[in-house]
């Protein structure tokens, strides 16, 4: 089997703060040790699963180039580097069986959430699918069915456990730390929580029957909220692409794969000086 493990930052024990997970801070360089960790802990539950599988770790936080390649666990490949299409989820396209998603972080809104945002936190309040709210999570696990893969497993903080839950049921979720606020959480030791990973990647793959992923067929309805009027100026060059209210780019997509490319280029032109 192949198996793609996407790994962002925010949703790693230990992770409370926004220098916690910028380059050139102290604190950063020990917890992208600790993101290595987790990610290594799926990719041993993954192997525990099948030893045969092929896994690919997807490097999905910031520029992407933040897991350590000598400190991740052999028996995987590891994708990183940008700028690249997909993102977050590169390697989705080629074939991919299961889905897992490793310090993940709440959507852009939600009340005492660790560092919660959606795609880029000063530009973008919000994302909707025909009409439906989806942050980082919901959008990644959209994007894995939509290319026949099964989202099985979630880690991050318990607002992030609660949100897979609820947009994908049946998903195997791993809580690391319990959020206090949006910069404050009260977590589990590194080692305890790689120990639940690992058992819950490996748990997980063995029941991929039980996930629900949302699943959008046809052309998709997309809205994105920007933070200030003048993010919406340059996406409206783009044929096809209106504004429905001040904050808001909406555009009717061919399929999901469409809508999820245009998300990330009204990101970037909305975050353009
Ligand atoms: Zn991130």
């Amino acid at each position: 089997m192949r198996v793609l493990v996407s790994v962002d930052m925010e949703g790693v024990a230990g992770v409370v703060d926004p220098q916690d997970i910028s380059p050139g801070n102290a604190e950063y360089e020990r917890n992208r040790g600790y993101m290595t960790d987790e990610a290594s802990a799926a990719v041993r539950g993954v192997l525990a699963h099948d030893p045969a599988a092929e896994v690919v770790v997807c490097d999905a936080h910031a520029q992407f180039r933040n897991l350590i390649p000598d400190r991740l666990e052999q028996g995987c490949t590891l994708l990183r580097g940008s700028p690249r299409r997909l993102a977050m989820m590169t390697g989705i396209e080629r074939g991919v069986d299961a889905v897992c998603f490793v310090g993940y972080h709440g959507r852009a809104g939600t009340p005492d959430s660790v560092l919660a945002h959606t795609i880029s936190g000063g530009v973008i309040a919000n994302v909707r699918c025909d009409g439906r709210e989806l942050g980082e999570l919901g959008l990644n696990a959209a994007l894995a069915s939509f290319h026949g893969a099964v989202p099985v497993l979630a880690t991050g903080d318990d607002t992030l456990a609660a949100e897979a839950a609820s947009v994908v049921p049946g998903i195997t979720t791993v809580m690391v730390k319990r959020a206090v606020a949006n910069r404050a959480a009260e977590g589990l030791h590194p080692r305890e929580s790689c120990r639940r990973i690992e058992a819950a990647a490996q748990a997980a793959l063995a029941h991929p029957e039980v996930v629900h992923a949302p699943v959008f067929q046809g052309p998709v309805d997309l809205e994105v909220d920007v933070l200030r009027p003048s993010m919406t100026e340059r996406a409206l060059g783009i044929p096809g692409v209106e504004r429905r209210a001040p904050l808001t780019l909406g555009f009717t997509a061919a399929d999901f794969g469409a809508a999820y490319d245009l998300i990330e280029v009204f990101t970037v032109l909305a975050a353009a000086p």
